[in-house]
């Protein structure tokens, strides 16, 4: 039959494993793609909670996977049925000055799988089976040796957790304070220590911060809510450079309260609504603030040049393990901050 399972969004906290048809082929430069694994992502939980204004009920959700090319258009040219890809998290036309410059995030044709209401509806591949619009665009054929994880994280966490770092530019032995270590935090604060810098993750949950701790990495745990200058006083004013991995108002005063006079900024957790900064004290301080989107496109270069050193932390970045139909129960777990970050093993490499 030419049905697939899918996870759907129907409401606030509410996804269901349906049976939709299986995609098909709309443009000469799609791909339909067979998913073989799929992850979750913390920006899925804006999703979850109803926080996506005119987000589609019946929408596929899932911006994290990788397959196998089922069925290419005619003017597909990198892929062909049978190769495995991992597919960034977004699509981008690939031709227009953005995409030409690198600057695929900044495409205004850039649409983000799993995602509707704020942009035109794009299904999302935690489902078998996912339409991959200008396919040469989003997709990057991925050896067979190719750990399924890497791919995943190669979609969206790796080039965030790049970008941050691209941006910060780093020279050894400076002190970067890393906000937040969920999964863009605890890689981007891997991958930074790896690079020289001397780096601190500051996180408010104990089970969080045991994790990352676990890792070898350094963690300072700080109270929810309250300014940094209280809840660590001793870290206050402290680092050269910070990146903002939570989001929101919190965060990014979090990482700003961090910084020293002419210390740099670069948030990466997500950002959607207004809230009021010091700009006096930002403009006394000279502080620097810039935001990243991970670019998975414009950093495809980067992302795969960074496999090595990503490889020792693929365990320590996903935490579950689970099918398919077990990810709508996992995402109220997820929601209380009790889980990290699952690998969704939706079908075998080889059928
Ligand atoms: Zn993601
Ligand atoms: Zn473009």
């Amino acid at each position: 039959m030419n049905t697939m399972r899918a996870v759907v969004w129907e409401g606030p906290q509410r996804l269901r494993l349906a049976t939709l048809p299986r995609p098909a082929l709309l443009a000469p430069d799609d791909v339909l793609l067979r998913v073989t694994h799929a992850s979750t992502c913390g920006t899925d939980l804006h999703i979850y909670r109803g926080a996506v204004p005119g987000f589609e009920p019946g929408t596929v959700i899932g911006h994290e996977f990788v397959g196998v090319v089922a069925a290419a258009g005619p003017a597909v040219k990198s892929l062909r049925p049978g190769l495995r890809a991992a597919c960034a998290d977004f699509i981008a036309c690939g031709e227009c000055e953005s995409c030409a410059a690198g600057r695929h995030a900044q495409c205004a044709e850039r649409r983000l799988f799993g995602f509707s209401g704020l942009q035109p509806r794009l299904d999302g591949g935690l489902a078998e089976y996912v339409r991959v619009p200008r396919a040469d665009v989003a997709l990057t054929p991925l050896a067979d040796s190719a750990d399924s994880r890497f791919g995943l994280l190669s979609g969206d966490v790796m080039p965030t957790a790049l970008g941050a770092l691209q941006r910060l530019a780093l020279a050894p032995g400076e002190r970067l304070a890393v906000v937040g270590a969920g999964p863009v935090g605890v890689l981007t604060s891997w991958l930074a220590a790896r690079r020289g810098a001397e780096v601190l993750l500051l996180e408010a949950n104990p089970a969080r911060a045991a994790r990352a701790r676990s890792g070898g990495l350094a963690v300072a745990e700080i109270a929810v809510g309250q300014p940094l200058s209280d809840a660590a006083p001793g870290l206050a004013g402290m680092f050269d450079a910070a990146v903002d991995a939570v989001g929101g108002e919190t965060g990014l005063k979090t990482a700003l309260a961090a910084l020293r006079p002419r210390g740099r900024l670069v948030g990466a957790g997500s950002q959607a609504g207004r809230f009021e900064l010091d700009w006096g004290a930002l403009m006394q301080r000279e502080i620097a603030l810039q935001f990243v989107i991970g670019d998975p496109i414009g950093l495809r270069g980067e992302v795969a040049a960074a496999m090595a050193d990503c490889e020792p932390a693929l365990d320590l970045m996903f935490s579950d393990r689970l099918r398919l139909d077990e990810v709508p129960d996992y995402f109220a777990a997820l929601y209380r901050r009790e889980r990290f970050k699952a690998l969704v093993c939706v079908a075998e490499e080889r059928t």
